[in-house]
């Protein structure tokens, strides 16, 4: 019998972070033996901020990759894949925006945030907006099972669970009373699926809140985010420059801990409970320094990220073995997209010229 599918990815917009690791790479690493997993590097995507800046984008193609190998992600049970060589997700795209409404995506929530705190003003392409519909394409393109995403990706994973709904409903005669999880059982092409969030589905960045004094995610594109890439020196670095209680500015001054990166951080990566706990309460009362704690996280991250270097550093001893990596996995993820677009092409009875419908890798 063969596994369940997951399907998730990245944005080539920089270098994986610890965001990455505790939202999405650290499940997908468990997931790998039990699940038939794709993930995508979602390379149009990227062109939605970067469009002056292709060469760049195709760095972080590569450098997303040698991310994930170094996180542990194993090609052999992984397949990897890069969305523009996948002609499927892009007519599929197109589809699925006549399925969604326009004031619909815009009432999209990480669209907005997204608007905001990259400040793109007013001065954003019409391809930002067509984006998470892009998304509903490269998850659905693959029909899976499961999805595990950071907690900014459930507003579009909604609408890919109501493009999904539509296009059965419209397409596959599924009655509009069938439950999500019956969808494929009643005829459907596209299952409705659930997110999988992490235990730490939004890392906070290292760098403060935003103009409304909320504290910003982690984000390769805030400039706030500490790298699976960033070697000792730099995690020392930016962990002590990190933000933290703004007004504590000293030992004996007695100190926020909600809120606070530094004790998120702690929290989510020290698995020390009973050192964490004291220090709270020593950093509440004022009888312990930023700098002690913060050297005792520098520690605990400097730990989880050796075997992460120790892997990358034999990888670059072999780039060609990127590149294959790239094209092996994009090659078996593209006979996957064109089964799916096959039969979404039959039930949206376009189906006219079948023969046109070959691709060959061989020149
Ligand atoms: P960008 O700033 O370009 O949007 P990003 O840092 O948000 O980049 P994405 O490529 O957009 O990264 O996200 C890839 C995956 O990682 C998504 O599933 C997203 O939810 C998850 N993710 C990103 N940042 C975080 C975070 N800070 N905490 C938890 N999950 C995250
Ligand atoms: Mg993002």
């Amino acid at each position: 019998m063969s596994k369940p599918r997951i399907l998730t990815g990245d944005t080539p917009t920089g270098r994986l972070h610890l965001g990455h690791w505790v939202g999405s790479v650290e499940n997908r690493v468990k997931l790998q033996d039990s699940y038939d997993c794709y993930f995508i590097i979602a390379n149009m995507h990227a062109f939605t901020t970067r469009m002056e800046d292709p060469a760049a984008i195709r760095q972080s193609v590569l450098d997303i990759v040698i991310d994930y190998l170094s996180a542990g992600i194993d090609p052999v049970k992984s397949t990897i894949f890069v969305q523009s060589e996948i002609p499927a997700i892009a007519e599929l795209t197109f589809l699925f925006s006549m399925l969604l409404s326009f004031p619909r995506v815009m009432r999209n929530p990480t669209i907005k945030s997204e608007i905001r705190d990259k400040d793109l003003g007013d001065n954003y392409p019409f391809g930002f907006l067509l984006y998470p519909i892009g998304q509903v394409a490269d998850i659905l393109a693959f029909r899976p099972s499961l999805v595990p995403v950071g907690e900014d990706q459930v507003p579009h994973l909604e609408m890919a669970r109501e493009v999904a709904r539509r296009f059965n409903q419209l397409y596959c005669q599924v009655s509009p009373h069938t439950e999500d999880k019956d969808n494929i059982k009643a005829g459907g092409l596209f299952p409705v699926i659930e997110p999988l969030l992490s235990n730490t589905p939004r890392l906070v960045g290292i760098g403060g809140p935003n103009q409304d004094g909320n504290l910003l995610k982690m984000s390769k594109s805030l400039n706030n985010a500490i790298f699976l890439s960033d070697d000792a020196d730099a995690v020392h670095k930016k962990v002590m420059a990190m933000y933290t209680d703004p007004n504590r500015l000293k030992k004996t001054d007695k100190g926020q801990v909600e809120n606070n990166p530094l004790w998120i951080f702690h929290d989510t990566f020290n698995s020390d409970k009973a050192w964490v706990e004291e220090a709270k309460d020593k950093y509440r009362q004022g009888q312990i320094g930023d700098v002690e704690c913060k050297k005792k996280l520098i520690e605990v991250l400097i730990a989880l990220l050796k075997p992460m270097h120790q892997r990358r550093q034999a990888l670059l001893k072999n780039p060609e073995q990127i590149l294959e990596v790239l094209k092996q996995g994009t090659m078996k993820a593209n006979e996957i997209a064109e089964v799916t677009l096959k039969h979404t092409k039959e039930l949206i009875k376009q189906d006219y010229i079948k023969e046109l419908r070959h691709i060959s890798y061989s020149n």
